[in-house]
């Protein structure tokens, strides 16, 4: 049984992209569960964009983001090692906001949902394509996308976690999947691995002109992980009545001040879009039947999962520098243990 307890505090924003300056990695005594509370051995740790706006030094997450010296949030999946709560037992799987650390006492507040472990879909996916990614995915595509059979669904950051869901969410229910990405060879992950039917090159030369080519009857449900001159580049591809999931604003976590608008305002109207931001927290009531859902179409080999995996809570701060940096391929997690 270990004796101490590994954490990645917060210790400064950054400007513009976080570096390694922006972390303490401290020891401290493992924490006793009192009355009511379990201790929780965390096994893998999932790194997201949004916590780029918790450090600040730029936009800030609404409702605050982390003061300096406070643990780094975050989710993870965990398992039960002791227990004074009689709801949790020792060996309990579990996914919650645990933080950056490899371990953790909770008295249940802070558990998203129990694991039950089934066949064919690794545990790490419970932060991937049966968790959180999972979850923002199938409710911004269905809930806000609301994609008909043989519609056309264009999905940003189609590579990473969340855009690798919605492609082939829209290919299991009947639409035609087109990805954006940041790279040939990401490219051809989307079409190869996750089976959409075409993806475009952001990072190449005319990008509206690459989305206009493979989708000759235009785009349907835009699912936006990007924001700003993307999203305003794709207006105009935008068929009346396009439903925009939006989702996040990738292209802006790292600018300071730098705000990039939506200039072609007069084509919501021209072409009746519904544009609807959305957290995954607004549909939580709807978890768990995404969640089976999601599990179904992994257990059964419909749905791919791809991770990025780093080893170790030390490489925590490079790994989440790097996802920001487009070197993760599908869910970016640390294993810790
Ligand atoms: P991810 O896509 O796995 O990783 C981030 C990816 O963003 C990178 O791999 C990179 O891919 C891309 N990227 C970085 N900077 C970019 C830029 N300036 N322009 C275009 N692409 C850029 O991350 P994720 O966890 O799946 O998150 C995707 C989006 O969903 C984010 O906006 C996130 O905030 C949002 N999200 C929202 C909710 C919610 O409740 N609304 C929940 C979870 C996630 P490339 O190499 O392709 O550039």
């Amino acid at each position: 049984m270990p004796t101490m307890n590994t954490q990645v505090l917060f210790r400064a924003a950054p400007a513009g992209m976080p570096t390694q300056d922006c972390f303490d990695i401290v020891e401290t005594p493992l924490p006793r569960p009192d009355d009511g509370q379990f201790l929780v051995e965390n096994l893998y740790l999932s790194l997201d964009p949004y916590m780029r706006m918790l450090m600040g030094g730029g936009w800030m997450f609404r409702g605050g983001g982390l003061t300096p010296g406070q643990i780094m949030v975050g989710r993870t999946i965990g398992r039960v090692t002791k227990t004074q709560n009689e709801n949790f037992a020792e060996g309990d799987l579990i996914v919650g906001g645990l933080g950056w650390q490899t371990h953790a006492v909770s008295d249940g507040g802070n558990i998203d949902f129990r694991i039950t472990p089934r066949d064919n879909v690794p545990l790490s996916a419970y932060l991937g394509a049966c968790g959180n990614s999972g979850t923002t995915a199938w409710f911004g595509l269905k809930l806000i996308g609301a994609p008909k059979p043989g519609e056309t669904v264009l999905v940003s950051a189609a590579a990473g976690s969340v855009g690798s869901v919605v492609g082939q969410l829209a290919k299991v229910w009947g639409c035609r999947a087109i990805g954006i990405a940041g790279g040939d060879e990401k490219c051809a992950v989307v079409t190869g691995e996750f089976g959409f039917d075409a993806c475009c090159n952001y990072k190449a030369d005319d990008l509206a002109g690459q989305i206009a080519a493979v989708a000759p009857n235009g785009v349907d449900v835009y699912f936006d992980n990007v924001g700003g001159e993307m999203l305003d580049g794709i207006l105009p591809l935008l068929n009346n009545y396009a439903r925009v999931p939006v989702c996040g604003v990738l292209s802006q976590y790292n600018a300071d001040g730098d705000w990039q608008g939506v200039r072609n305002t007069r084509l919501i109207f021209d072409k009746r879009l519904r544009l609807q931001g959305f957290l995954q927290s607004d549909f939580a009531d709807r978890g768990d039947v995404a969640r089976a859902e999601l599990a179904n179409l992994v257990g059964s080999g419909k749905l791919r999962v791809r991770e990025t995996v780093a080893e170790g809570l030390a490489n925590a701060p490079s790994a989440f520098i790097d996802m920001l940096n487009g070197a993760n391929m599908g869910k970016q997690l640390v294993k810790l243990r």
